[in-house]
């Protein structure tokens, strides 16, 4: 008997993330944090600025605040100009009295009536309070504008962004301490596979046959807190269906979602999908991608209590390549953001000359000549081949590539962000 022939085909990639998306919709729950704390979640306010950023008119060089034109009558005579007063930052300017210039530092506040900054490098020092000038300043020079970085009532950030260093920086600089974000997705992560050894329960010299470590959990668990998830560790699972399902319901109360590796394929190992299917649904299974194709999506119990279940293949690269094309946007939309990795197009500096039926994942990396270097072994086992490569080339189905080509490049800079 051939199953395989009732199989329906397997889902191309952009109709299963448009689905895995129409189902995560976002968690709708906010909790207020530290700026500090912030880093890498999901700001769920916009940020608006009840004031200028810088807030005056303020000086980028350490020097004198003048009048240009006065200035330069003064260096046309030969004249100096007296010093009436001194401000450093984080004081505030008298008027800049007339016919004279003011010591500034950078970041102090412009005088009302000084028009521009000379750098003290520009500029002699003669006798304690005279300062002579060699040219006139250009109106406006090394002063910073009130307001060029931040204008008062200006949304400097977006509910639904996601905070990094920069962004906290920018909510700090108006004043923010506090940050409304999205709560964090709660994950249930286990790993399947009677062959997995936790690495430390048991030393590489004394490892049995046909043991293997398990390592998709530390890069999942890696991965999940990388994106602002807790996770709980309800580690290996047996290869068994009345344990795969005991695991899942217990991990089904209590988190957003459960993530799963191994189990998921075709063999009666593979105990998963009917076991998600004993206590919910299976809403899709299998998609058209290399590395990647053993690919489960499910859901256990009904909203609000609904548990999110992925399934991803078992094999180390399968495992992390679907981890960031098809889990990180699930994870970003449950916290209101969203996630498409931006694409660049670089030449391929080496030959793919084989097409596949499914839409295929190269391991490459930029080679320092602005194009991308492949790495030699491109099976789904080799968890070398990502560690080598800093990002993946999309290859549509059934299309081969030839050296010079310019193929769409993802960057792991942002798929691992
Ligand atoms: P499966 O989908 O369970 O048949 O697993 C496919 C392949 O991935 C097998 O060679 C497994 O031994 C391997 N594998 C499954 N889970 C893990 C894991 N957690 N760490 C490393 N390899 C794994
Ligand atoms: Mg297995």
């Amino acid at each position: 008997m051939n199953s395989a022939a009732a199989r329906p085909p397997l889902r191309p990639l952009d109709e299963a993330l448009a689905e895995l998306l129409g189902h995560a919709r976002a968690l709708g729950e906010f909790e207020s944090v530290a700026t500090f704390e912030a880093d890498g979640r999901v700001l769920a306010q916009d940020l608006r600025s009840e004031l200028q950023v810088p807030a005056h008119d303020n000086s980028s060089m350490d020097g004198y605040a003048v009048r240009s034109a006065e200035v330069g009558q003064a260096a046309a005579e030969g004249r100096a100009l007296p010093v009436s007063q001194r401000i450093p930052a984080g004081t505030a300017a008298l008027p800049l009295a007339p016919g004279t210039v003011a010591r500034i530092f950078t970041g102090a506040p412009v005088p009302e009536g000084a028009d521009a900054i000379v750098m003290q490098e520009d500029t002699e020092t003669s006798g304690e309070q005279q300062v002579r000038f060699r040219r006139t300043p250009a109106a406006g020079q090394w002063i910073r504008r009130s307001g060029e970085d931040v204008r008062r009532g200006a949304t400097v950030l977006h509910a639904g962004e996601r905070l990094g260093p920069a962004a906290l920086g920018l909510a700090a600089s108006i004043g923010m301490d506090r940050l409304e974000v999205a709560r964090r997705p709660r994950v249930a992560l286990f790993s399947t596979g009677d062959e997995l050894v936790m690495p430390g329960a048991v030393p590489p010299s004394a490892m049995p046959p046909g043991a293997i470590y398990n390592s998709n959990r530390f890069f999942l668990r890696a991965l999940l807190l990388r994106l602002g998830c807790t996770v709980t560790d309800f580690g290996i699972v047996p290869d068994r269906r009345d344990a795969t399902v005991e695991a899942l319901r217990s991990a089904a109360d209590g988190h957003d979602l459960i993530l799963t590796s191994g189990g998921v394929s075709v063999g009666e190992e593979d105990h998963l999908r009917p076991a998600v299917q004993q206590l919910g649904s299976i809403a899709l299974w299998q998609i058209a991608m290399k590395p990647g194709k053993p690919f489960a999506y499910g859901s256990i119990g009904s909203a609000p209590a609904r548990c999110h279940v992925i399934g991803l293949p078992g094999n180390p690269v399968s495992s992390f390549v679907t981890f960031v094309l098809l889990v990180r946007p699930v994870l970003l939309a449950l916290q209101g953001a969203r996630g498409e990795p931006a694409r660049t197009m670089l030449p391929a500096h080496f030959d793919w000359p084989r097409p596949d039926r499914r839409r295929e994942f190269l391991r490459v990396r930029r080679d320092g000549e602005g194009g991308l270097a492949l790495f030699p072994n491109q099976s789904s086992g080799v968890l070398t081949s990502a560690v080598w490569a800093d990002g993946l080339v999309d290859v549509p189905a059934g299309q081969t590539i030839q050296r010079g080509q310019l193929v769409p490049f993802l960057s792991f800079a942002e798929l691992l962000a």
